[in-house]
C-alpha cells in the first residue's frame, strides 16, 4: 500500500513514519529515483517502493545520511543498488554490524535486519568540497560534516532548492552532538559547515520532523539554543517540552562551556 507523501518540491517527495517522526524522502529524475533514509516499519519501507511503482518510476540508488540504525534500513520489496553513503560510515557498518543493528532487534523481521546497513561507501574526496553523488538523474551536492554523527551528510538538491539535512535543523528534536563532542564545538562546526546551503535553499527537510519553507529559520533557533546553553546553561526552547528531549537537553547542559 502507497504512503502518504508530501511533494516538498519539483520531483522530491518527502513519507513521514510514525516514529518519531522519520522522514524518508523520494528524489524523482524521469524514470529513476533516488531513495533517501528509507523508514521504518515493514508496512511503511513497502510503502516507499509501491509509491516509486505509482509514480513509474525504479529505485536507481540509495543515500543515507549517517550511520544510525534508523537511516539505514531496507526492503525486499527495493531493488539491490548501491545505497550510498560516507566512507566511515559504510566502513563502520562493515566493522561494527551487530553493535549498530542491535536497537532494532526485536523491533524488525530478521529479513529487513539482514537488509539493513549493507552501504556502498562514496569515493572519499578532500572536504570541504561537497561531493557529488554518482546518480546521473540529478545533481545531488554532499556536504560532509561530523555534528549530529562522524561523516554526516547533507544532501543538496540544487535544482530544487532543497536541502535534506539528515537529523540536523529539526523542528522536534534538539541538537543531538556525537557521542564524541564533549563541548559542542563539533556541533557549532556542524552547523557553519551548511550554513551557506540552508542560506540559498528554500526547503529543508530533518531527519525527523516537519520540512519547513524558511530553512534559516531552523539554524537560527539551533545557533540560539547552543548559544543560550554556553551564556546561560538553559535555554527556553520549546522543543525541550517534546517527548524525549529533556534528556539531550540535560546532557546538553553538561556539554555547554558555562
Ligand atoms: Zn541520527
Amino acid at each position: 500500500m502507497r504512503r502518504d507523501v508530501a511533494e516538498v518540491a519539483r520531483g522530491v517527495y518527502v513519507a513521514t513514519s510514525r516514529h518519531y517522526a522519520t522522514t524518508s524522502t523520494l528524489v524523482v529524475s524521469g524514470g529513476s529515483a533516488l531513495v533517501v533514509d528509507p523508514a521504518w516499519d515493514a508496512d511503511e519501507l513497502g510503502g516507499l517502493a509501491a509509491n516509486l511503482s505509482h509514480l513509474g518510476v525504479r529505485c536507481a540508488a540509495g543515500l543515507s545520511t549517517h550511520l544510525h540504525y534508523d537511516h539505514v534500513l531496507w526492503h525486499p520489496d527495493l531493488p539491490d543498488v548501491p545505497r550510498w553513503a560516507s566512507a566511515w560510515s559504510a566502513q563502520q557498518w562493515r566493522e561494527h554490524r551487530d553493535a549498530l543493528l542491535q536497537p532494532l532487534v526485536g523491533d524488525l523481521s530478521s529479513e529487513l535486519l539482514d537488509l539493513a546497513g549493507h552501504l556502498t561507501p562514496l569515493p572519499e574526496e578532500p572536504r570541504p568540497a561537497p561531493a557529488a553523488l554518482p546518480w546521473s538523474g540529478r545533481e545531488i551536492r554532499l556536504h560532509e560534516h561530523d555534528a549530529h554523527a562522524p561523516a554526516h551528510l547533507a544532501a543538496e538538491i540544487p535544482d530544487a532548492g532543497v536541502l535534506l539535512a539528515g537529523d540536523m535543523l529539526s523542528d522536534v528534536e534538539l541538537p543531538m552532538p556525537a557521542d564524541d563532542d564533549t563541548d559542542l564545538t563539533t556541533y557549532r562546526m556542524g552547523l557553519d559547515h551548511i550554513a551557506d546551503v540552508v542560506a540559498r535553499s528554500t526547503v529543508v527537510v530533518p531527519g525527523h520532523g516537519t520540512p519547513s519553507t524558511d530553512p534559516m529559520s531552523r539554524l537560527d533557533a539551533d545557533r540560539r539554543y547552543l548559544d543560550d546553553l554556553d551564556r546561560y546553561g538553559a535555554s527556553d526552547d520549546p522543543r525541550q517540552g517534546l517527548p524525549g528531549m529533556a534528556e539531550l537537553h540535560a546532557a546538553n547542559i553538561r556539554r555547554a562551556r558555562i
